[in-house]
């Protein structure tokens, strides 16, 4: 089949919801891959931050292939050893309590206010169930979620959305305070708001926010779908803030390229849910939670430094390209600032005409490189970027 006929299937068969760049990929392996014609690209995409080991990483396939061939599947009905054991290290790791698997970011979010009115419920009763979010976030696509997303543009043509959710400018304390009511039961944040234009949020408004929180008992809900999992050079960005928030939601990066998100419950929310109350098919997936284990075996303390340390290396060279303003976000989690003019989706393109893939963001082009690129694909990368930038 060409890439032709493969656009034409698409165009005929795929539901119209994505805007596709004009790429047919075929196979890849570390940080780089391969379209239908053979040509190759240095990818700082990692499929949306998901693929954090890159392409096919030889101990993460050996593990979900070794998994696949002796239980695929059983259902959450019966016990087996790589959720628990995901669950003992993710817990581990975060200082979290316990986990709930599921198998996407906005699933996991679900899970997540769900939790939220819940633990409000159970003690103190019916009508404390608003949950305060930040304007310009994204909490992904289902009802609740969308309802939970700050910006207006998700809010359209699918009423009625979910009630009881209100938004303030995140980084204005005042404003949090003042939104805060008796039928406040949570405050939901992302601390780099990837899909808003990877803008990390300013520390002391975090802490800020965390006191508040402890001061209301109201739950602080991270949403570490896109930051979480070695993205920001730490496992969490939670670690860079130095917060403890009561739920954190995983997913992407964590599954290394198969659909695996987490509610993880600190203290005051670990006993909340009981039997019957939350549940789906294929959260925690055996073949694809012995995956996520190499992810985490491979994201210990010298993997992390090393990410921290690409990072730095990335984003000085990426300060110094052409019509390149300035470079925000946290660790391996990037955006670009571009000169007046320059649209992020033009400058995508022209780095896919020069071999490097990368991402946009609001107006900024976006670069989620795989935690585990080499500095030779990177040098690679940003030189080929360059010159799409050098050419607009
Ligand atoms: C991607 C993303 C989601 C949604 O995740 P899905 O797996 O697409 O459902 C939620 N929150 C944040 C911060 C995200 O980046």
């Amino acid at each position: 089949m060409t890439s032709e006929q493969l656009k034409q299937l698409d165009a005929s068969y795929i539901c119209n919801t994505y805007a596709r760049f004009d790429l047919c990929l075929d196979h890849g392996k570390g940080a780089t891959c391969w379209d239908m014609d053979g040509k190759t690209y240095v990818d700082f995409s990692s499929g949306i931050g998901v693929n954090s080991l890159g392409f096919c990483d030889d101990d993460w396939l050996l593990a979900i292939t070794g998994q696949a061939g002796r239980l695929q599947h059983i259902s959450n009905l019966f016990y087996t050893k790589p959720d628990v054991m995901l669950a003992e290290l993710l817990c581990r790791r975060t200082g979290m309590q316990k986990v709930f698997f599921c198998n996407s970011g906005a699933e996991a979010n679900e899970g997540a206010i769900k939790t939220a009115r819940k633990y409000s419920f159970d003690k103190y009763g019916r009508g404390r169930d608003e949950i305060i979010a930040m304007k310009n976030s994204f909490h992904g696509r289902t009802m609740a979620t969308l309802s939970a997303t700050g910006q207006e543009v998700y809010h359209n043509f699918f009423f009625p959305f979910v009630d009881a959710f209100s938004f303030v400018d995140a980084g204005d304390v005042a404003q949090l305070e003042a939104a805060v009511s008796e039928k406040t039961c949570a405050v939901m944040l992302e601390l780099v708001q990837g899909e808003g234009g990877v803008i990390a949020l300013d520390p002391s408004y975090v802490t800020a926010v965390e006191k508040l929180c402890r001061e209301k008992d109201l739950l602080l809900i991270v949403d570490e779908v896109q930051t979480g999992i070695g993205r920001t050079g730490y496992l969490l960005a939670c670690e860079h803030y130095g917060i403890h928030p009561d739920i954190v939601t995983i997913a992407k990066g964590i599954g290394a390229g198969l659909p695996l998100g987490a509610v993880l419950f600190g203290e005051k929310t670990a006993s909340v849910l009981g039997f019957g109350q939350h549940g789906t098919t294929f959260g925690g997936n055996p073949v694809i939670c012995a995956g996520a284990q190499v992810v985490l075996e491979k994201l210990n303390d010298a993997g992390l430094a090393e990410v921290r340390q690409k990072a730095d290396h990335l984003r000085a060279k990426l300060a110094a390209l052409p019509h390149v303003r300035s470079v925000s976000g946290l660790g391996m989690m990037i955006g670009l600032e571009l000169d007046d003019g320059l649209e992020a989706k033009q400058i995508v393109q022209a780095g896919i005409e020069e071999g490097v893939i990368t991402l946009t963001a609001k107006s900024r082009v976006r670069l989620l490189p795989p935690l585990t690129i080499t500095v030779e694909e990177l040098d690679t990368g940003v030189e080929r970027l360059g010159r799409a930038l050098a050419r607009v």
